[in-house]
């Protein structure tokens, strides 16, 4: 039996038929539906002799041996936000799935191949994300405050995640999984509307987005409303409102799909009466280039120190959290244009604003990189999420050219 890509499909639907209800996907990570999943996922790889195995961190692998030992690694994460859609993280496995399928049958191939199912990927019950992932690729660091968080229940993750023999004391332990991996790929729904805009089917991902979170606070002075005279104020928005407006400007500027949003802006004293005092402004930047997403950063905190001299303002920054950007590897970006143009018209190449699993692997230093179907009207986390079915084959079939290709280099 050749590669189908319709039984991914079909397979897609019949997951969501089994963990799904009418609000949505249901398989929140380290819950019983999610359980089931995954059981589902053995049944649908079973006799095709890739050996199933959980590792110390709640990763499910299916791994099929190969005449050598370095691996071709295919991802995905089969767990979903509460009322998730169909398809974010359930594709890439079941499109991985197909391939393994396909190439077990071929016989026992050249290089070791491997399905990954990352454990938490969404961290939609303990608010962390990239579980599974990030301690199979060592960055995992923030142990001692995972053991304090708790779910809406109450109930705390080491106890949740202890009821899948996962403890954060040896999660760490799955960083032995990538010692061979030689190559890691993954095919995810864009969750954006690029592809869409450009009539296109596929894309290649060029890697994540190093994003720049920042609280910036203006300060002038409370003052009454009615007595104080326009020339007289120090008014802490007036600041907050021409920095917002010259972010356009920035990212037009730094270019090369720069973002940057405010997005929260909270004023105090906050009532009509009063001038306001002080105006604390949410920053988030981002950019795939390191040293354009440092521009950027500069260039805001250049002018938000004009403004706060223009308003009679004081302004502070303070950083709320950084990552780098991470960029895939250009060898197989290479490969996987090919494989887009092979099944496709044509191929486009485009950043992802959100972080994948892909992300993790890729900073472990694993060569990387993810292929992109286009998402109807952008959406995702939502049961409206949808592709095109036309587009979901394609994507497999892009999948399994680009897992082809990249055996042929291994
Ligand atoms: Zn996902």
């Amino acid at each position: 039996m050749a590669l189908s890509p319709e039984r991914t499909v079909a397979e897609l639907r019949e997951l969501q038929e089994l963990t799904g209800d009418e609000n949505g996907a249901q398989r929140v990570a380290w819950t019983d539906t999610w359980q089931q999943a995954r059981e589902w996922l053995s049944g649908k790889l079973a006799g095709t002799g890739a050996e199933e195995t959980i590792d110390a961190a709640g990763n499910q692998w299916f791994t099929l041996a190969g005449d050598s030992e370095p691996a071709l690694l295919i991802g995905g994460h089969i767990d979903s936000v509460p009322n998730g859609g169909w398809l974010d993280g359930s594709l890439n496995v079941m499109a991985g799935a197909e391939v393994l399928r396909r190439i077990a049958e071929e016989g026992t191939p050249p290089v070791t191949v491997r399905l990954v199912d990352w454990a938490d990927e969404e961290g939609a019950r303990f608010g962390r994300s990239l579980f599974g992932s990030s301690a199979a690729a060592g960055s995992m660091a923030d142990q001692d405050e995972l053991r304090r968080r708790k779910d809406a229940e109450g109930v705390s993750l080491p106890d949740a995640i202890a009821r899948f023999d996962v403890d954060l004391d040896t999660a760490l332990e799955a960083r032995t999984e990538l010692d061979s991996a030689a190559a890691y790929l993954e095919l995810h729904i864009e969750q954006g509307p690029v592809l869409e805009s450009l009539d296109l089917p596929l894309g290649v991902v060029l890697g994540t987005f190093g994003v720049e979170r920042h609280q910036v606070t203006f300060r002038g002075q409370a003052a009454h409303a009615g007595s104080t005279p326009m020339d007289k104020r120090r008014d802490a928005l007036a600041g907050a409102a021409k920095l917002e407006l010259e972010l356009r400007e920035i990212a037009a500027r730094v270019g090369e799909g720069a973002v940057c949003t405010m997005g929260g802006v909270v004023t105090k004293p906050g009532i009509v009466t009063s001038v306001v005092e002080t105006a604390e402004c949410l920053l988030d930047q981002r950019h795939l280039d390191a040293v354009k997403l440092a521009e950027m950063l500069d260039n805001a905190k250049a002018v938000s120190r004009r403004f706060a001299q223009e308003e009679d303002l004081e302004v502070e920054w303070e950083r709320i959290w950084y990552i780098e950007p991470i960029v895939f590897d250009g060898r197989l970006i290479e490969l996987a244009d090919e494989s887009i143009r092979e099944v496709a018209a044509s191929s486009h190449r485009l950043p992802s604003g959100p972080l994948h699993d892909a992300a993790e692997v890729a900073r472990a230093g694993v060569p990387t990189v993810m292929l992109f179907v286009q998402s109807l009207r952008g959406l995702s986390h939502t049961k409206l999420e949808d592709t095109k079915e036309e587009h979901l084959e394609l994507s497999v079939q892009a999948l399994d050219r680009l897992a082809s290709r990249t055996i042929d280099t291994l």
